[in-house]
């Protein structure tokens, strides 16, 4: 591989991270010198945590992978990937459902900038049902999350709706 393309940035809302992202970002580190977690604030109104709450969630529960780095970045991914010298755009793909949504992606990216590689790699088979939304809904019922996302996570997780649920009887 050429020295542009050992840089890779895994873009993504990150709405929070879970154990599937964190997944890819074990398995794949290696094979680059530096992997940047971007987490898009583009969405930010749609979010339930914010950009930087995200990110701070993102540090934990990345500091023990080396060559990972997590950043906030507003604006088109390809700006940043270029901006920072890299030449890979990490994505995951779990169901058939990601397929089309990621095929899009890949050739619109690809039409902004021919020299960016769009990699995509397949969920383990154990996070493949694991999805930032189904994580909130299930945290927001009650259910267990601690097998789906890192204990950072589950901590604002349940702080979050607890404020939410004080909010709503007050
Ligand atoms: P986006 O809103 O851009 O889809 P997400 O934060 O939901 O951002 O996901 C970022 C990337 O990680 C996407 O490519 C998504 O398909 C992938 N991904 C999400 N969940 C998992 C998982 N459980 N296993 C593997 N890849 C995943």
């Amino acid at each position: 591989m050429e020295k542009a393309r050992r840089v890779a940035v895994y873009p993504g809302s990150f709405d929070p991270i879970t154990l599937g992202h964190r997944d890819i970002l074990t398995r794949l580190a290696p094979s680059f010198d530096r992997v940047v977690l971007l987490i898009s604030s583009n969405r930010q109104k749609d979010g339930l945590f914010t950009p930087e709450e995200r990110a701070d969630m993102a540090r934990e529960a990345l500091k023990d992978i080396p060559g990972v780095e997590v950043a906030i970045h507003d604006g088109l991914t390809v700006d940043y990937v270029k901006k920072i010298g890299a030449g890979v755009i990490l994505r995951g793909l779990r169901a058939v459902t990601d397929f089309e949504y990621e095929l899009v992606m890949a050739n619109m990216n690809k039409k902004l900038a021919p020299q960016i590689e769009t990699m995509i790699v397949f969920a383990s088979p154990e996070f493949y049902y694991v999805s930032s939304k189904t994580v909130k809904e299930v945290a927001l019922h009650g259910g267990k999350v601690s097998d789906l996302v890192p204990a950072v996570v589950e901590k604002a997780l349940l702080k979050k709706f607890r404020q939410k649920s004080e909010t709503q009887q007050s």
